[in-house]
């Protein structure tokens, strides 16, 4: 079994529930969800015309190699119903892969660390919660010090969901 960090995020609909029926979905023989941070509303960034999103990263244990893992998240994002017509635009629910143990991925089609956590608050923080000694398995800083580059991107009220 490997631990891996899962970033969660939904500004369409319901969002607290898809991101509680995103984690139900995870769950199975290869993939259980061991512990949940605070979700946590964010202004959108990129294209920011649109609803502000709930954040979430959880820990997983999993038996699945990375890319099956990949493949497990985007079957959910698939049958939740996400549509990818606008990069970065609004969606029902947006699973990322942060970490997988201490393994470094550079596919074309997955990237592991995920390239951009690094330098998102709404990322660090709820990771921060989980995980703050992990180290970057690139860089080698750890989580806490991460966090520490990017206090300044605004972040809204956090509230535990189990
Ligand atoms: P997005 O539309 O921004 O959610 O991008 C999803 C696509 O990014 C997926 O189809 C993956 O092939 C790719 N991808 C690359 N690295 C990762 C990662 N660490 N976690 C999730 N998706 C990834």
């Amino acid at each position: 079994m490997k631990t891996a960090y899962i970033a969660l995020g939904s500004n369409l609909g319901d969002r607290a529930k898809n991101l509680r029926t995103a984690r139900e979905r995870m769950e199975t023989r290869e993939l259980h969800v061991a512990r949940v941070s605070s979700v946590y509303e964010t202004e959108p960034r990129g294209f920011t015309e649109q609803p502000w999103f709930l954040n979430q990263v959880v820990e997983v244990e999993t038996s699945l190699m990375p890319r099956q893992l990949l493949g497990r998240l985007l079957k959910i994002e698939r049958e939740m119903g996400r549509r990818r017509d606008v990069p970065n635009g609004p969606r029902l629910i947006d699973l990322d892969i942060l970490l997988y143990g201490d393994l470094t991925v550079d596919a074309a089609g997955l990237q592991v660390p995920h390239p951009r956590m690094t330098e998102r608050r709404f990322v660090l923080e709820p990771l921060a919660e989980l995980a703050p000694d992990l180290r970057h398995p690139g860089s080698r800083h750890t989580v806490r010090e991460m966090l520490a580059a990017v206090r300044d991107q605004t972040l809204r009220g956090a509230e535990k969901q189990v």
